[in-house]
């Protein structure tokens, strides 16, 4: 029996996560569970999952939750802030951590798992984009596992042979990471410059939280997670191939030096990937329906348009820059996704409020944790004030 932290439980992924862990009563058990705003919804997961912690952001929610479970004689300790996070992610009485927190909010919690040599299920790709040396550095040190949960990294993962991942790439010519083009893949400029959070939220494909879904609509989604594919794998930037498949089926591949190309295919339901990490090395059963290929009969592939998606060249440009300048880009983004979700920027803004805010700034080498926030705290202020400027 494993024992399994889901970290931003209430979320999408946290949500399939636990759809997951529920079909295997006989395998895995909940030790906490972590949400920010939708507490009814985690007093539910709570009482559901027999979880022993939940941990929430602030002292009112967490008032709130215990009422939420006393009046439904729940069992749940809950606690509340970065640290409570922190040990529910290290405790020893956790076997498995889900990071599935979104944005910069979830890197203290997934380095804490990482720190205490947790098996841990990377779906929070903004952390490891914000803190990539560290966070690689970390794994290394400690020895943690760490599993993808990203589609695109996860097939990567499994199209991989065993000597890439022990330290001799020979074998290997390139990674693929397939992009399904997001919601705009047909749209041209002047028409994502009216583009609404809900049309931009309205994935083809995928169900997904807000902000990635945003991120999906911009392709800096898949900016990140060229950035998440360079230090997951060891490899650059230039070894990595962005290619629009709008399917969703082959969800990565891996092409070797003797011309053959192996991928990984399935219908576009994270519990694939989610159910991998959890079991893995086994298999274990998810409930994704079975792939029809017959039914879906044609597969397309493209190439990326980087002037309609320039955030697809800035995460380029950041990762080429390296040193704190993925920290910048991914702050600088986490705040304009916002403001464009409450309103205040236009879709097309997002890009410029990420380039101008990358501009203002000098990148450097960063040393330790601290420096890092530092960068991602300045990066946010010189965003904010460029976005207030795009209001008037
Ligand atoms: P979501 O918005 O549905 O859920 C986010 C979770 O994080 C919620 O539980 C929320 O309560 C919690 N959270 C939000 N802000 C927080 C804060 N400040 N402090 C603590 N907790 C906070 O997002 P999601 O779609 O589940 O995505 C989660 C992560 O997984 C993201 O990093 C995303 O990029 C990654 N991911 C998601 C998918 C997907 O299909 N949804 C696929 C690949 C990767
Ligand atoms: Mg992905």
């Amino acid at each position: 029996m494993q024992s399994v932290t889901v970290l931003g439980a209430t979320g999408s992924i946290g949500e399939s996560t636990l759809d997951v862990i529920a079909q295997h009563p006989d395998k895995y058990s909940v030790f906490a569970l972590s949400g920010h705003r939708q507490l009814e919804k985690l007093a539910v997961q709570c009482l559901q999952h027999n979880a022993q912690y939940a941990v929430v952001n602030h002292k009112s929610s967490a008032q709130q939750l215990r009422a939420l479970l006393a009046d439904r004689k729940g069992n749940t300790e809950v606690l509340y802030g970065v640290e409570a996070l922190c040990e529910v992610a290290r405790s020893a009485q956790v076997d498995m951590v889900m990071a599935a927190i979104v944005g910069a909010a979830g890197l203290l919690p997934t380095l804490a798992a990482i720190d205490a040599s947790k098996k841990v299920l990377l779906a929070n790709k903004e952390s490891l984009v914000m803190a990539g040396g560290i966070f690689m550095q970390a794994v290394k040190d400690s020895n943690a596992t760490l599993l993808p949960i990203d589609s695109e990294h996860n097939a990567i993962f499994q199209c991989l042979p065993e000597s890439y991942l022990n330290g001799d790439q020979s074998a290997v010519k390139k990674l693929i990471l397939s992009a399904s083009g997001g919601p705009f893949r047909d749209w041209t400029l002047e028409q994502m410059k009216l583009a609404t959070p809900q049309q931009a939220c309205a994935h083809p494909n995928w169900n997904m939280g807000s902000k990635i879904s945003v991120d999906s609509a911009s392709m800096m989604n898949k900016g990140l997670e060229l950035i998440e594919a360079k230090w997951l794998f060891n490899t650059s930037a230039e070894q990595i191939e962005i290619l629009v498949h709008p399917q969703s089926v082959v969800h990565s591949l891996v092409q070797y030096v003797d011309g053959s190309v192996l991928a990984q295919l399935g219908n576009p339901d994270m519990r694939t990937p989610i159910a991998y990490g959890l079991a893995w090395p086994n298999r274990i059963a998810s409930n994704v329906a079975d792939l029809e290929l017959g039914e879906i009969a044609q597969l397309s592939f493209e190439k990326p348009d980087r002037e309609r998606f320039p955030c697809l060249q800035l995460a380029y440009n950041a990762a080429a820059a390296g040193g704190d300048a993925p920290t910048v880009l991914n702050a600088a983004n986490e705040v304009a996704v916002e403001a464009f979700l409450n309103h205040r920027i236009g879709f097309t803004q997002i890009a410029q409020v990420v380039e101008n805010t990358l501009s203002e700034c000098v990148f450097s080498e960063p040393e330790s944790l601290e420096a890092i926030q530092d960068a991602d705290a300045r990066a946010r202020v010189i965003s904010m004030a460029l976005i207030k400027r795009l209001e008037v």
